[in-house]
């Protein structure tokens, strides 16, 4: 199989996209699917799922399409879904504590494992079973319980100062969730949701390519 990192990024990211449907497929018992299925599924067009599929050596019989389970498989292990992933929430306001209430563990093997806030009404306490730590015991606490990624829910002013003690946590992976543009090294990848930006963007797709259905 090949390695996680000669997957061009477009097709990496799809490949959430496919898994949650295989997993559907495989558990609905179904043993194998087409691209023209699957393309119908997941709204991708099945020349781009084809060549998707074939970077990791999954080649699509005529008349019989991809084998379910192979490709989940494929999909679980290069996802990480067979290992456990621990992450840590900085910030626990409005959208923290709503991430906090959010079961990752449910469909699949990300686990909130510890809570970060300066607030000291928050500070010791325990929420949905996650204990919330002072921003000071980070470090220590992040390392303890194996955390490299994280969820940033602080307001935006506090951002690059509360990402700068991320860095000396040794965290690898932000997702961020403030407004606030934020510096990290090379070796630190950040991924930004930005809501506005999301809906603009669908808005202006509505408007621009209305559906004929
Ligand atoms: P909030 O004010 O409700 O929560 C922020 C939390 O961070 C508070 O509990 C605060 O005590 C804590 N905090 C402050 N400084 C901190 C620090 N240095 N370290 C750790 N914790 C710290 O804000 P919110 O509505 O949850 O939004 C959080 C971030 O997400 C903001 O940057 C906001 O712009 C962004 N955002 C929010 C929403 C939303 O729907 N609420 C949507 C998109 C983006």
């Amino acid at each position: 199989m090949e390695e996680n990192t000669k997957i061009p990024q477009a097709t990496a990211k799809r490949l959430p996209l496919y898994h949650r449907y295989l997993k559907y497929l495989h558990e609905s018992g179904k043993e194998r699917v087409s691209s023209a299925e699957l393309s119908e599924a997941v709204k991708v067009d099945s020349a781009t799922i084809r060549r998707d599929f074939s970077y990791f050596g999954a080649l699509g019989k005529k008349g019989y399409g991809y084998n379910v389970a192979y490709i989940l498989d494929f999909f679980s292990k290069t996802l990480s879904q067979d290992k456990q992933t621990n992450v840590a929430i900085i910030g626990v306001g409005n959208l923290g504590m709503a991430l906090l209430h959010y079961n990752f563990m449910k469909n699949n093997n990300i686990k909130i494992a510890a809570a970060f806030d300066v607030d000291a009404d928050k500070v010791g306490t325990i929420q949905q079973d996650i204990p919330i730590y002072h921003l000071n015991d980070m470090e220590e606490t992040l390392r303890e319980n194996n955390v490299e990624v994280v969820i940033l829910t602080v307001p935006s002013s506090e951002a690059q100062a509360t990402v700068d003690k991320l860095l000396e946590a040794d965290v690898k992976g932000i997702l961020n969730f403030t407004p606030a543009r934020i510096s990290v090294p090379k070796h630190v990848r950040v991924h930004h949701i930005d809501l506005t930006t999301e809906l603009q963007t669908l808005i202006y797709f509505l408007e621009n390519y209305p559906q004929n259905k």
